[in-house]
């Protein structure tokens, strides 16, 4: 039988975690929801705890825990601030966890530490207009020519598209052999050809951005390649597949505060 009795070092996140929420969102989570207001500061402060880059190990900047104390925080964060925790669970279970699994040692070193340490923020760029739960399906399509590649289309429902700074998208590298022609890359915002567009006005969880991106001619260099040519979409769904225990977490927590409440 599994023991899910809590270390002390598990207990301790579980402390802090609860007291920040308790401390830095509790007071102006409805105010931000009704604006729609990114948590910034709360975001920033996050970073200094270590809960931006949960399960990156310690060389790369990260807490360097392990899955049961992230959901464990999570859970914490979810109950105060839904939004909160959504931009958390794609930092670092979307983001930084394909840098771990997938990243050189050059893409670690350039994103994975600020990652990891809420220096930055990351977004996850998978979803399109014309596919969704069809992922395979996605139409953007990234070219090469010579070292770089000149990527064109459009991304929707994008988390963190507009306060992120990086951005892991998957586009096609190869058309007509389905999700085998799949790549991931590293774009930077800023990067010319990179524009947002509107900010979803959604019913819930309106703290936390989700975009459209547009990319049109943008060039980056080959080496923002995460992985290799063609192992984009299987990178896409192992990042998702532990999503889910972030996202089973954040249920949980919601579920506790709507309880007590
Ligand atoms: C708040 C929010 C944030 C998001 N953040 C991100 C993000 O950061 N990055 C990103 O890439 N995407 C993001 N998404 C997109 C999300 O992942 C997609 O909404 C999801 O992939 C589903 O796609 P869809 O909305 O096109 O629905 P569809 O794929 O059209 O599905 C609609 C319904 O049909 C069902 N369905 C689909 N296919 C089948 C089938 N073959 N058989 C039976 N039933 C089926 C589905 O279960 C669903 O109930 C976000 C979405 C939301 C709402």
């Amino acid at each position: 039988m599994i023991d899910f009795t809590l270390t002390s070092e598990q207990e301790l996140i579980q402390k802090t975690a609860r007291e920040f929420a308790k401390e830095h969102l509790a007071p102006g989570v409805i105010e931000r929801d009704d604006k729609a207001e990114f948590p910034t500061e709360q975001i920033k402060m996050m970073g200094e705890l270590g809960f931006m880059g949960m399960m990156v190990p310690e060389e790369w900047s990260g807490a360097g825990f392990d899955t049961l104390t992230y959901v464990i925080a999570m859970e914490e964060i979810a109950a105060v601030e839904l939004a909160t925790s959504t931009i958390m669970s794609v930092n670092n279970s979307l983001v930084c966890q394909l840098f771990v699994d997938y990243g050189t040692e050059d893409q670690k070193e350039k994103y994975l530490k600020p990652l990891a340490i809420g220096e930055k923020l990351g977004a996850y760029s998978l979803s399109e207009p014309k596919s969704g739960s069809d992922a395979s399906n996605m139409r953007t399509f990234a070219k090469k020519e010579g070292d770089h590649y000149l990527i064109n289309g459009t991304k929707n429902w994008v988390t963190n598209g507009i306060n992120g700074d990086i951005v892991i998208l998957f586009c096609m590298t190869e058309k007509s052999v389905g999700y085998k022609g799949i790549s991931a890359f590293v774009v930077e915002k800023g990067t010319p050809g990179l524009s947002t567009g509107k900010k979803e006005n959604k019913l819930g969880i309106r703290a936390s951005d989700t975009c459209e991106l547009y990319f049109e001619n943008c060039r980056i260099p080959g080496e923002n390649m995460i992985g290799e040519e063609g192992q984009g979409f299987k990178a896409a769904m192992k990042a998702l597949g532990g999503g889910r225990i972030g996202i089973a977490a954040q249920a949980l927590g919601l579920a506790r505060a709507a309880l007590d409440a």
